[in-house]
């Protein structure tokens, strides 16, 4: 029964009410607003995020010298409040704040270690959306007490990187830092004449003025705060374009001088540009298993920086230590290796650092599976020779556990990775390469652009295969000591 009367009757009523309501929610008092949290929620660094809002985007805008070490920038970050907030935080190393303003209206703030803590001059409702503004200044620090040693922004002899995990952003910028909080990020360079400044994504202008060039690089993808890079100094840009993905690898010219301790041996500049000539191939190779490559552009950065140890698979553009260019296969592989992350990492994102086989298994995997399509080594042969001797089992790599490794230097340690690979390769031996490939493949497709976690993997095994696959988690991810050979 439809009573068309009283429908009408209603309809009048709604309409009044409705007309009659305050014109904006925002209006009405906050009476819910309590300060965000410290912390995002991760077990492991308790204070690395911050609760109670969500990033959409970082418009950053930074002035380096490397004559004074000297750092200038302005950020600009777009948030949507997930709480009603009475203030709120932002992760900030050092450097000193100079104003802060939220929608316009200059914000309290203050500091400590490395929390920033912001205050608006009126409460934030629950979903609002609303853009902070932080000025600062000041010589970054290196970061410390961080496992994967020197990393956080490093001052170089030509300029300066700055690339990390579990946190590195924090050094130069003020974030959300966690990858639990992916945004679009922004970001403009300006650095004495001369010199480059490298981002992630794609190079949309640069300007020279007064002696001063701004480097202006956007990545439209959402990527998370330690995936964001930042290299500054002398480097060889090579732009070009590959099955419509646009590629930017800036090499540092003093990598091409040969090597004094190494006579005869090419100059690691060679055989890092020989490694990323074969970019597209490796993207190639990867699709073939993760499906197509997430990002519109791509390259890499190596600065000539011995000391460093590592490389970093941020965000469209990996930084790469010079040293995995001593040899052929060895640039290959680390290649191979954090392309690989733009799927495992980058793509799909961690849930907190606990996860982090999620990210280094399937890297490490990679490469074996690369290894192979070389005609190099079977990736049977490579597990076979970890569960006989070539590792015993009294070994610490053994005592690491791939799913609870805890916060200190086991976090980055090779068990996480190798051991997180040999998972793979037991998991793909229990349930076939068909169900396993599929699972792969499945991973990157249903959660691209959320943040995981093992249970989600497990689950996804378990759905793809029809087995139940707990004890083979249990035994490879959480229990210590060397499995058995199977
Ligand atoms: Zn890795």
């Amino acid at each position: 029964m439809y009573r068309r009367l009283a429908a009408v009757g209603m309809t009048t009523a709604v309409t009044v009410a409705i007309l009659s309501a305050p014109a904006a929610a925002d209006d009405a008092p906050v009476d819910d607003a309590i300060p965000g949290a410290p912390g995002i929620g991760d077990p492991y660094y308790p204070l690395d995020g911050n609760g109670g809002y969500d990033v959409d985007s970082y418009e950053l805008a930074v002035t380096y010298d490397p004559a004074t070490d000297l750092l200038r920038g302005t950020a600009t970050i777009q948030s949507r409040a997930t709480q009603s907030l009475s203030r709120f935080n932002l992760d900030l190393e050092g450097l000193e704040v100079e104003a802060v303003t939220v929608d316009g209206t200059a914000a309290g703030w203050g500091r400590d270690a490395a929390e920033l803590t912001v205050t608006p001059s009126g409460p934030l409702r629950s979903g609002r959306h609303f853009t902070t503004v932080v000025t600062y200044s000041g010589v970054p620090s290196t970061g410390t007490g961080n496992p994967l040693g020197s990393s956080g922004f490093t001052a170089t002899d030509d300029g300066a990187l700055v690339a990390g995990q579990p946190h590195s952003a924090a050094s130069w910028f003020p974030a959300n830092d966690h990858p639990l909080d992916a945004a679009a990020v922004d970001v403009r360079v300006t650095v004495p004449e001369g010199l480059e400044a490298v981002s992630n994504g794609a190079l949309e202008e640069q300007v020279t003025e007064n002696g001063w060039t701004t480097w202006h690089w956007r990545s439209p993808e959402p990527m998370v705060t330690y995936l964001v890079v930042l290299a500054i100094g002398e480097f060889d840009i090579n732009a070009y374009e590959v099955d419509g993905v646009r590629f930017w690898d800036a090499l540092d010219p003093d990598l091409f001088a040969p090597l004094p301790q190494a006579p005869g041996l090419p100059p690691l500049g060679t055989t890092a540009q020989a490694s990323l000539a074969r970019q597209p191939e490796v993207l190639d190779f990867l699709a073939g298993i993760f499906g197509p490559y997430p990002f519109s552009t791509g390259g890499g950065i190596v600065d000539d920086v011995l000391e460093l140890s590592f490389a970093l698979e941020t965000q469209t553009r990996p930084l790469y230590a010079p040293g995995f260019f001593a040899d052929p296969l060895g640039g290959d592989l680390v290649v191979v290796h954090e392309l690989a992350h733009q799927w495992a990492g980058d793509l799909v994102r961690l849930g907190g650092w606990q996860h982090l086989w999620l990210n280094e298994g399937f890297a490490t995997y990679a490469e074996w599976l690369w290894l192979e399509r070389e005609g190099l080594v079977p990736v049977q042969q490579q597990f076979d020779a970890y569960l006989s001797d070539l590792i015993p089992a009294d070994d610490p790599f053994w005592s690491v556990l791939p799913g609870d490794p805890g916060p200190g230097p086991e976090l980055f340690s090779p068990a996480v990775s190798q051991r997180g690979a040999l998972t793979l390769h037991a998991l793909r031996q229990a349930i076939g390469d068909d169900a396993f490939f599929a699972t792969l493949r499945s991973w990157t497709a249903t959660r691209a652009g959320t943040a995981v976690t093992t249970d989600d993997f497990v689950e996804l095994a378990e759905q793809e295969s029809g087995r139940d696959l707990d004890e083979l988690f249990r035994t490879w991810l959480y229990t210590a000591g060397k499995p058995p050979a199977r």
